[in-house]
């Protein structure tokens, strides 16, 4: 669905009228495509004093040839110059923040470089989990991060986006920062990621990150469209050997995107009453296992709780939760150490809409599903994340009323929709084998909506 809005707005005429009437101005975002550069300049990385992440960090993207600019020429630069060299990201280590007046370090970094940032420009500010502080000051100064991360998503604009990574010691956290850097993660912002100790084995010390699924079974189920197909295009791009399930009606558009991608076809309906048994038997019998589970198949039947049938509630409600409950029973004994489960929640999951309780209940419920399998399943090494993703453009939002439309398009910092692609590279890099210590976390794709928490 074309953004007619957005290529006028980007056009010569309409970017001078967009700036006059003080109108959402949606910048092109930077995507990723094979081959691309992590990011597009160099990367300022600081910290307050006392912090424990730099050093490793600074490694990290060393190794992956980023560019980095020096702390001290940057600062220097920032005071003295009225055009600073521009940066494509902002990384500031606040693991070393123990109270509320050391917030102050932030305000310092943040103040001096806020408009030195190229478009689609990236901010990473890391920091220690409130739960894992040691005193309740530092705790509180810690969890005051998000306030000021969810500011600067709101104020920096021109695509760029914010997030705050909560990272234990000994966190792996290439993956995470390869996927905020990047085009990967266009559409994820205002975010607060969780990165723990390695779930199960760690990974190899030389990813491929070009194509880390290599080898890999991936399940994706409602794959024959939308989101799950644009996830199946991910997951085998990075190499994994994709099973696109769907229901026999969509046995077509399923068997052409299993053509594409090399893949397999599986004719399933989820919620019928033998799926677990046979969705179990064909990954026992085909592959002995199965490495990535992504449960995508969903549907919505909108009406307002008052006017709902309990048939419009209760196959909802089985499609997009109870049917993933039962398969996971069935299944979750074929996912390996290293393994992954992957749900896809809704925004609406989070903060409610109207006319859609049925819809909602099923997304909150798999939030609900994350936070109970996490710990049980990285006793196993498995991790368990999900998604919820805002406004993507697809063919279910494009059905929507025009101005309904129009509104929840602009009503996030990025004033645009999300792809469906962007939705699957998040999911890619749960997947991948290097985010071993991402589990428990729901991230949305939604371009910081305005919308719900
Ligand atoms: P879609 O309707 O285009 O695709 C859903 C797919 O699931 C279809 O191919 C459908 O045949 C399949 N499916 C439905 N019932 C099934 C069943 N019983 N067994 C097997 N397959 C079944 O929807 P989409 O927009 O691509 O959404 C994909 C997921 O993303 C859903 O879980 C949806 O709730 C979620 N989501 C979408 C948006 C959005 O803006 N499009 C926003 C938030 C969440």
């Amino acid at each position: 669905m074309v953004d007619r809005y957005a290529t006028f707005a980007n056009s010569a005429a309409g970017k001078a009228l967009v700036t006059r009437l003080g109108l959402p101005a949606p910048t092109p975002l930077r995507r990723y495509s094979p081959g691309d550069p992590l990011v597009t300049g160099p990367v300022l990385v600081d910290a307050a004093p006392g912090g424990r992440l730099g050093p490793a960090v600074r490694a990290i993207l060393d190794e992956a040839g980023v560019p980095l600019r020096d702390p001290v020429a940057a600062a220097v630069e920032a005071g003295a110059s009225a055009t600073p060299g521009r940066l494509a990201a902002l990384i500031f280590d606040a693991t070393g923040v123990t109270s509320s007046e050391r917030l102050r370090t932030l305000y310092d970094f943040f103040h001096a470089h806020a408009r030195t940032l190229l478009p689609s420009g990236r901010v990473i500010v890391l920091g220690t989990a409130p739960e894992d502080c040691a005193a309740p000051r530092e705790a509180v100064a810690q969890r005051a991060l998000e306030g000021l991360v969810r500011t600067i998503g709101k104020e920096f604009g021109r695509g760029s986006t914010a997030q705050l990574v909560y990272a234990a010691p000994d966190a792996p956290l290439e993956s995470t920062l390869r996927f905020l850097l990047s085009g990967r993660s266009a559409y994820v912002s205002g975010q607060v990621v969780r990165v723990g100790p390695a779930v199960g084995p760690a990974a190899a010390s030389s990813v491929d990150w070009e194509h880390p699924l290599t080898g890999k079974v991936a399940l994706v189920t409602g794959a024959a469209r939308g989101i799950g197909a644009a996830i199946a295009r991910v997951l085998a791009r990075d190499g994994a050997r994709v099973i696109a399930l769907d229901v026999p009606a969509a046995g077509e558009p399923l068997a052409a995107l299993a053509n594409e991608i090399r893949g397999e076809a599986l004719q399933l309906d989820v919620t019928a009453a033998d799926a677990p048994a046979r969705l179990a038997a064909y990954l026992r019998d085909r592959h002995g296992r199965v490495d990535v589970v992504v449960h995508n198949a969903g549907i919505t039947r909108d009406r307002t709780l008052g006017r709902m049938s309990a048939a419009e509630w209760d196959s909802v409600l089985d499609v997009n939760l109870s049917s993933q409950e039962r398969i996971n029973d069935a299944i979750l004994d074929l996912l390996p150490p290293g393994g992954r489960l992957i749900q896809v929640s809704s925004m609406n999951g989070i903060a409610g809409n109207r006319g859609q309780a049925n819809y909602a209940t099923s997304k909150a419920g798999v939030i609900g599903l994350v936070q109970v399998l996490a710990p049980a399943l990285a006793a196993r090494g498995v991790t368990v994340n999900a998604v919820a993703p805002g406004f993507i453009e697809t063919p279910m939002t494009a059905r929507m009323p025009v101005a309904l439309r129009e509104v929840s398009r602009r009503l996030n910092s990025l004033s645009q929709g999300g792809l469906p692609v962007d939705v699957a590279e998040t999911i890619a890099w749960f997947a991948s084998p290097g985010s071993s210590g991402v589990t428990g976390n729901v991230v949305r794709v939604c371009g910081q909506s305005l919308i719900g928490a």
